[in-house]
């Protein structure tokens, strides 16, 4: 432990159980701050780990358009390992037929032993049972089950029980101490990035909730949950490179789009 750290601690402890054990935590874990007896980073982690139970399962998946998946009769163990090269993932999920039926989880280490001596094996043999969860699961919760079902990766379904996505303890983790770099992952741009002319160059995928939170602009919609689905949303279907669309308060270029999605967008402040 630091130097002094103990010391500190108890102040705390003494604070939460003491005479203001009646003041609700993040109050107190503020007052922490402004008296310097926690670090700003120290403050947002233990502020979003009281708010883990604020952010849905949706709002943290890789999405199924972005998983990496191996089928449960046409892939082979060989198919899986390169599956596993390629992308640096060391989970694949298996599904039967599409994607809306997976079938089970195939982790590198469990498919070693067989790529020695079994490469004909069928990978059926080396699944495991797939973790499922609803699209509106609460972080915490995620976290909590993850621990007790002794998982790190869960499938996301939608209320009709088709596949929306995965999340992993790396996503979970990400929620309290920010973005996670493992030595495979291949560096991401950042979604939200302030440009010099005071725009917004911004990745289609972003919630709208993140740009409220980070930026402060408020996007409101009952119908989509990403810049990119608002946009599409705006202009009634996936736009391409270069359209521009406003609001009451924005104007929306498209940068970067395929035939399904906006991948990514300048935003800017309509001038009055
Ligand atoms: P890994 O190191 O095997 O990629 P992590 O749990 O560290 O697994 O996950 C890192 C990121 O990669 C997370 O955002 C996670 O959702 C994503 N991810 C993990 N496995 C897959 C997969 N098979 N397909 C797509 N994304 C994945």
């Amino acid at each position: 432990m630091e130097e002094g750290s103990e010391s500190k601690l108890w102040n705390m402890v003494r604070k939460i159980f003491g005479s203001r054990c009646d003041a609700p935590l993040e109050e107190i874990i503020l007052e922490a701050r402004e008296e310097g007896e926690l670090k700003n980073e120290e403050v947002l982690m233990l502020l979003n780990i009281l708010r883990l139970h604020e952010k849905q399962a949706i709002e943290i998946m890789v999405p199924r358009t972005d998983l990496v998946c191996a089928e449960v009769i046409n892939d082979t163990m060989r198919d899986v390992a390169m599956m596993i090269i390629e992308s640096g993932h060391s989970r694949i999920p298996v599904y039967r037929e599409n994607k809306d039926h997976m079938v089970g989880i195939i982790h590198a280490k469990d498919l070693l032993p067989f790529m020695l001596k079994d490469k004909d094996a069928s990978i059926s043999e080396i699944m495991r049972k797939p973790y499922f969860m609803p699209a509106t699961k609460n972080v915490r919760q995620i976290l909590f089950d993850f621990q007790n079902q002794k998982v790190h990766l869960g499938i996301v379904l939608d209320e009709y029980g088709g596949t929306s996505g995965i999340v992993t303890l790396e996503d979970v983790i990400e929620e309290i101490v920010g973005e996670i770099e493992d030595e495979y992952d291949v560096p991401r741009p950042q979604e939200i990035q302030v440009l010099q002319d005071g725009s917004f160059y911004i990745s289609g995928r972003t919630h709208l909730d993140d740009l409220k939170n980070e930026l402060g602009i408020e996007i409101v919609s009952d119908q989509v949950e990403t810049v990119g689905g608002y946009v599409c949303h705006l202009a009634g279907r996936v736009p391409a490179k270069g359209e521009e669309f406003s609001d009451e308060n924005f104007r929306y270029t498209v940068e970067e789009a395929n035939t399904k999605n906006i991948q990514w967008l300048t935003l800017r402040y309509l001038l009055r």
